[in-house]
């Protein structure tokens, strides 16, 4: 009797130890300098998505999987290891805006008074428009610029940034900033929001005379999944002049707008009854080859799975200069895949799949983990977590000790939180962790995932001013850090999986 429950004493013993660091290693350096070099290498080109320098990193990738012995995601196809599709490339061919008070007809100019983002497919209107300040909803912290307004089929037009962002010293600025600290994420929730409400176009307002259209060196190119259903609308981005003609006739001014409702610190909107907007936008379409690269290590139970995925894709070769993209995402791509390679020596079988996935395309919208949860099996198979690292091997210039990780979790998911916080307290010298809340964020693949409403980590060492830049070279990203971030990943997943188990 003792020696049975001391056999059974040790069984589960062995079984709790069975998922502790000591059967899955940690990846070392050489673990993975080698491949981030090799995939930030002008060899590579910038591995731009639809480019030769994307397709032999993914053919690089695929073989490392082969190496380490993973499972091709499509078995029993030809494919293996690749998940193929295609994207589209839409480009204006042309465009015209038109506003109309009254029968005056103020016609702009693209390029001097105007510039316009593309979308999946040509379209021609004429609305209403409806002002509302900065275009921001956050009903929880009682700002709603569209607060009894209805929106649907309607142009609406907002100002450039958030309350008070002249005024770095005003009280607006400091809770705005807090929110939208990146100019981007701010943009791409305006137009989200302004989506969702039912609005046909988007008009951003420069009200300081910033803005130039002909020197904006944003993408006149939009891409999406072929036969997606698009939903996405028309921006329009004014300069102060072109601001100026809109707004006139109205009760709203440029000159104090601003001022006024950064002090107002509330939402604000007005139906301009006598002003119109005519618009019309012809695109141009090109189709292009893209790939994922899968590869998995599957499971005792084989309808569950974990994913581990970090974006390939840079953004390739642009006027002549090698976008090297080791930061972004070079540092990610080869955790994921020493990660792959110390799971599969440790020849552990893991209570279910783990899903080593290098998203393609993640530079041009997220596309790559959005194709791949569009045609995920979710009746055969549920996704446990998605863990995605996007950034993994700089500093943020002010985190001066290099001691700042950022981990984002979706809001409901406390207990994700909870282990990012007890991995970290494990390294011999933790991290500061900036834990956030991923929900109404879009930075990153995990998007895609938490679109789906599936738990998520996502994993990101910190803005720097090589971001998006030729200068994100191999030789400056911080290779203890990722050592670091790729140990906490990996105390991650296996104190996940033995939640899971208990
Ligand atoms: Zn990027």
């Amino acid at each position: 009797m003792r020696l049975r429950i001391l056999l059974l004493f040790t069984l589960f013993y062995c079984k709790s130890m069975l998922f502790s660091q000591t059967t899955v290693s940690n990846p070392s350096k050489s673990d993975f300098s080698g491949t981030l070099s090799f995939l930030a290498s002008d060899w590579l080109e910038g591995r731009g998505a639809t480019q030769k320098g994307g397709f032999m990193a993914s053919e690089y990738i695929a073989s490392m999987m082969g190496l380490y012995q993973l499972v091709p995601f499509q078995k029993d196809t030809a494919s293996g290891y690749f998940q193929d599709f295609k994207i589209l490339e839409h480009s204006v061919k042309n465009v015209s805006l038109e506003i109309k008070k009254g029968k005056k007809i103020i016609a702009l100019s693209p390029e001097t008074d105007f510039k316009v983002t593309p979308i999946a497919q040509s379209i021609q209107k004429e609305a209403q428009i409806v002002f509302v300040g900065y275009g921001i909803n956050l009903s929880k912290e009682g700002y709603d610029d569209y607060k009894n307004q209805d929106v649907k089929n309607k142009v609406v037009v907002v100002l450039k940034g958030f309350p008070g962002h002249l005024d770095s010293t005003s009280v607006t600025y400091q809770k705005f900033k807090k929110i939208f600290p990146e100019e981007n994420d701010l943009e791409e929730t305006k137009l989200q929001t302004a989506i969702n409400k039912g609005a046909i176009a988007l008009v951003i307002l420069d009200s300081k005379g910033k803005f130039k259209p002909n020197n904006s060196k944003e993408d006149a190119v939009f891409h999406s999944l072929e036969n997606a259903s698009n939903t996405s609308i028309p921006v329009f981005k004014l300069t102060k002049t072109a601001s100026e003609k809109l707004l006139s006739e109205t009760t709203i001014s440029l000159n104090n707008i601003e001022k006024k409702l950064a002090q107002k610190n509330a939402g604000t909107s007005t139906l301009f009854k006598n002003t119109k907007i005519n618009f019309s936008l012809e695109l141009q379409s090109q189709t292009f080859p893209v790939r994922n690269v899968l590869g998995m290590i599957p499971g005792k139970d084989t309808t569950k799975t974990v994913i581990i995925g970090a974006h390939y894709d840079h953004l390739g070769i642009k006027n002549d200069s090698i976008y090297n993209g080791a930061d972004d995402n070079a540092s990610g791509t080869s955790g994921m895949l020493a990660l792959a390679k110390k799971w599969s020596e440790s020849k552990v079988k893991p209570p279910f799949n783990l899903l080593f996935a290098s998203w393609t395309a993640e530079e041009l919208g997220l596309l790559g983990s959005e194709y791949f949860v569009q045609n995920f099996d979710f009746q055969k198979q549920k996704i446990l977590l998605a863990i995605n690292m996007d950034m993994i091997s700089r500093n943020a210039p002010e985190d001066q000790t290099h001691r700042i990780l950022s981990i984002g979790t979706p809001k409901e998911n406390e207990n994700l939180k909870e282990i990012a916080t007890l991995s970290n307290s494990k390294l011999a010298k933790p991290f500061t962790l900036d834990l956030w809340e991923t929900d109404g964020h879009s930075g990153s693949d995990y998007a895609s995932f938490t679109a789906k409403g599936i738990p998520i980590m996502t994993f990101f060492s910190g803005f720097h001013d090589d971001y998006h830049t030729p200068r994100d070279k191999a030789s400056k990203v911080d290779l203890d850090k990722v050592k670091d971030v790729l140990f906490i990943v990996n105390t991650s997943l296996l104190k996940f999986i033995e939640n899971q188990h208990n």
